[in-house]
């Protein structure tokens, strides 16, 4: 039948990654959870008095750690299969909480469409996935805030929005209010592909440019997010921050990589360190 699909060299494809979480200098507790179980990854960010922030993002994370769907299934998970986790996971939120906390969540899972390995990303609310591919590092998901709308409505500049007095306003959650729906992107993986998933402890406090610095000089995922959560610390660290940096491996693209001994860098060396693509 398909013999592409029986000798793919891309069935090697595997996720090396590493993550961290702090509580930050000024927040009492860590609210945010991240599930880091290969081949999904997420970070939730919960919000809610006292400790129901941390209740909301820790159940939203284990309803994706503990579904059925988490196993062989999970290779072929779709968008639906991921709403119905998501529809769950705000359902136990709300049974824990009576609505009245919630969280974000962004991530990714490694799936294969029509056999293809793609990213299936994913997001409610203001926490962030991000790709950095062939040299060009690009945030995937579009926050759903009220400074993200002002922005799209051209109204005030993303600089202006990091420091409105309404930035941390979610305009979507789990758990909480009318509007839970998701987002969602099928992106295409390639080996030498890299995915940041972060809280806005991160992007609050950390430049898009030098968060795009530390991914494409730091060659470990774990130290990148050491790294990462250090600069977000050393900027104030005003709210609990949540990093995970994954790394796809493996498949032809990698290999030519290693024909020049160094696996993995040579897209990082082409990054023009600005951030964004130079048509920005
Ligand atoms: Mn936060």
């Amino acid at each position: 039948m398909n013999s592409d699909e029986t000798t793919s060299p891309d069935t090697d494809l595997h996720a090396v990654y590493g993550y961290a979480s702090d509580r930050g200098l000024r927040r009492e507790l860590n609210e945010d959870s991240l599930i880091a179980a290969d081949p999904i990854f997420a970070v939730a960010d919960g919000m809610g008095g006292h400790e129901a922030g941390e209740v909301a993002s820790s159940l939203c994370v284990q309803t994706l750690a503990e579904s059925a769907i988490v196993g062989e299934h999970l290779p072929e998970l779709s968008a639906a299969e991921l709403e119905a986790l998501l529809a769950e996971a705000d359902r136990r939120i709300r049974a824990a909480s009576g609505g009245r906390a919630g969280t974000t969540l962004t991530g990714a899972v490694m799936v294969r469409e029509a056999g293809v390995p793609h990213w299936l990303v994913f997001n409610v609310g203001d926490s962030r996935t991000y790709r950095l591919s062939r040299g060009v590092f690009e945030q995937i998901t579009v926050d759903h805030s009220e400074v993200q709308e002002l922005v799209a409505m051209g109204q005030i500049t993303p600089e202006e929005a990091l420091v409105h007095p309404r930035r941390h306003v979610v305009t979507r959650a789990l758990g909480t209010g009318s509007d839970t729906e998701a987002d969602f992107w099928l992106i295409p993986l390639e080996p030498g592909d890299r995915l940041m998933v972060c809280s806005d402890g991160l992007t609050g406090e950390v430049s898009d440019s030098q968060i795009a610095q530390i991914l494409t000089s730091v060659g470990e995922p774990q130290e990148a997010c050491a790294d990462l959560v250090q600069a977000a610390l050393r900027s104030g660290g005003r709210d609990n921050v949540t990093v995970l940096v994954i790394d796809v491996e493996g498949g032809p693209a990698a290999r030519s990589d290693e024909a020049d001994g160094s696996p993995g860098t040579a897209h990082r060396e082409q990054f023009d360190g600005a951030g964004r693509p130079a048509a920005e």
